[in-house]
């Protein structure tokens, strides 16, 4: 099953031309001299069933995420009030979120067929809002979480974060901001089209570098390859050794 996180089939607006990644109209980004941005989870616009620490701990890793490889620095705000990021979970029926009171209409994402909506979010730099579907199964810890219908936290708020910062969709599959997520997928780690698409907002984290960010991706992908090289090499001459 696909849910979506936020359909924006509309925009298409790649003005670089450099990738799948693209940005809002106008490529608006956060401008804060000092490159720190505050965010913090609303008190009040809880997923009750997870405890608000759990929530927390999400989020703080969702943001580094994005943190390892842009400038910018990402800092739970003391006071809800005064984030610049603010993240409930908001009741959406009928294409109408409980919390938007707060976004202007055209950084909302309520185009009617929002069965499968899992969240929205605004783009810079008037406001910060990630609003997180209240009435989806959320969850920290897919492991221990058995409903079929569990939707991973960190994933989608990596994903929202993404928008929040400036990044519209991406085209590529594997991306971050690919529009959407299956149920029980977790989808945290930042592709180079995701990299390369932040950071041509942002520039790059002066201690980040291709080569070591992607270094776990191809070794596990080495390992992988040996794992199943020697399987098929054990499967078609040494199994009857076994026997
Ligand atoms: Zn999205
Ligand atoms: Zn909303």
């Amino acid at each position: 099953m696909t849910t979506t996180l936020q359909p924006r089939p509309e925009d298409n607006n790649n003005d670089s031309g450099a990738g799948p990644f693209t940005f809002f109209p106008g490529k608006p980004r956060w401008t804060r001299p000092d490159r720190v941005l505050t965010y913090a989870v609303s008190p009040t616009a809880t997923a009750d069933h997870l405890p608000p620490s759990a929530v927390r701990a999400a989020l703080r890793s969702a943001f580094a995420r994005w943190a390892d490889v842009i400038p910018m620095r990402f800092v739970e705000a003391e006071r809800y009030d005064a984030a610049d990021i603010k993240v409930g979970f908001y009741l959406y029926t009928d294409g109408r979120c409980d919390g938007c009171a707060c976004i202007d209409s055209d950084d909302d994402d309520d185009e009617g067929d929002c069965e499968g909506v899992l969240a929205h979010s605004s783009m810079p730099e008037k406001s910060g809002q990630i609003h997180l579907h209240a009435a989806h199964r959320w969850t920290v810890n897919l492991a221990a979480d058995t409903a079929p219908l569990a939707v991973d936290l960190e994933s989608v708020a990596a994903h929202e974060i993404g928008h929040v910062l400036g990044l519209d969709h991406s085209s590529s599959r594997s991306s971050m901001m690919y529009p959407f997520i299956s149920c029980r997928e977790r989808k945290v780690r930042l592709t180079t089209d995701d990299v390369h698409g932040i950071q041509e907002l942002y520039g790059a984290n002066p201690h980040f570098s291709f080569g070591a960010y992607f270094k776990q991706d191809i070794l596990s992908r080495i390992q992988q390859m040996k794992k199943e090289k020697k399987k098929k090499t054990r499967g078609s001459s040494f199994w009857q050794l076994d026997e």
